[in-house]
This record gives structure tokens, C-alpha cells and sequence, in this order.
């Protein structure tokens, strides 16, 4: 801890940790709790019970119950929002791959001129299974192509040290 004015406050906890968090408060010892919090001060995490949790805080229980509630709030909806960032990304890259891979063709008809649609530009790759096959091969080269890169000083310090 860094000094005596240090103040808990509650920590989010993910899905498996509420299911799952220890019964032993880590302040008074109390063992057998049905659940426990998760406080910490920036630096050391703690697992308490909730009437030590609010004296940590130097808070009512209440206090403590509401503070508890937006963090975890909070937490939850960066979460989501991490999750459809990913989703969007995930979707860019795909359709990105699509204009790389099989970009729209201009198919002549009786009525004339026509971007190939969608479909028939996935089906221009074999398929769906296939055109996913590809992305997911192409997607993977880059990522271990990006892990080399970003460890690459890593590989050089551990050869360094031998
Ligand atoms: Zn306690």
C-alpha cells in the first residue's frame, strides 16, 4: 500500500469470479461467507467480506452496495462495447477480404450492367465454407506475422542472455 490515505474501492469482477469468489475474508478472517468482494486501492486486490469491504472504503454498507453497482456497471458495459468493437472490426475485415479476394465483377445481362452481388462473389470462391477458409488462413498468417513482430525484441533478449 502506498500510503495510509489509500482508499478501497470496489473492483469488477468478471462472471466467474462472482460465481466463484472465496469464502474467506482477507481482512478479519472470517471464513465460511457466502460470498466476498473484490476491493482493491489501485495496487493490492483484496477479497472481503461486505461489512469489511465498507469500512475499507470508510463508507456505509448502502454506500458501499451503490458505488459496488457502478463499477460493476461500468465495467460490463466497456466489456460490451469491447465486444461490439470486435464484432465491427471482425465484420470490416471480412468485407474487406470480400473487395480483395473477389471484387465486384461487372456482369452483363439482357437489361445490361450489374455489379455482381454479395453472394454470387462468395460464390465466385468456392463457396462459403471456402471463402471463410481463406479469410480465416489469410487472418491467421497476419496475426503470427503480427506476434513475430511485436515479440521479436523478446526473442533477441532471451538469445542475448544465453
Ligand atoms: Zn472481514
Amino acid at each position: 500500500m502506498s500510503n495510509a490515505t489509500t482508499r478501497f474501492r470496489p473492483a469488477p469482477m468478471t462472471a466467474f469470479e462472482r460465481q466463484s469468489s472465496p469464502t474467506e475474508c482477507q481482512h478479519c478472517g472470517r471464513v465460511e461467507l457466502r460470498r466476498t468482494v473484490k476491493v482493491t486501492d489501485g495496487d493490492a486486490v483484496l477479497w472481503l467480506g461486505t461489512g469489511c469491504a465498507a469500512k475499507a472504503m470508510g463508507v456505509g454498507l448502502t454506500e458501499y452496495r451503490r458505488e459496488a453497482k457502478a463499477v460493476q456497471d461500468a465495467a460490463e458495459a466497456a466489456e460490451q462495447a469491447a465486444r461490439d468493437a470486435a464484432d465491427r472490426a471482425k465484420h470490416a475485415a471480412w468485407v474487406a477480404f470480400l473487395d480483395r479476394a473477389a471484387p465486384p465483377a461487372t456482369i452483363h445481362t439482357d437489361f445490361g450492367p450489374r455489379k455482381a452481388s454479395v453472394g454470387e462473389r462468395i460464390k465466385a470462391l468456392g463457396g462459403m465454407t471456402s471463402a471463410r477458409a481463406m479469410f480465416d488462413a489469410e487472418r491467421e498468417e497476419r496475426e503470427a506475422a503480427d506476434f513475430l513482430a511485436a515479440h521479436a525484441n523478446d526473442y533477441a533478449s532471451l538469445c542475448d542472455a544465453e
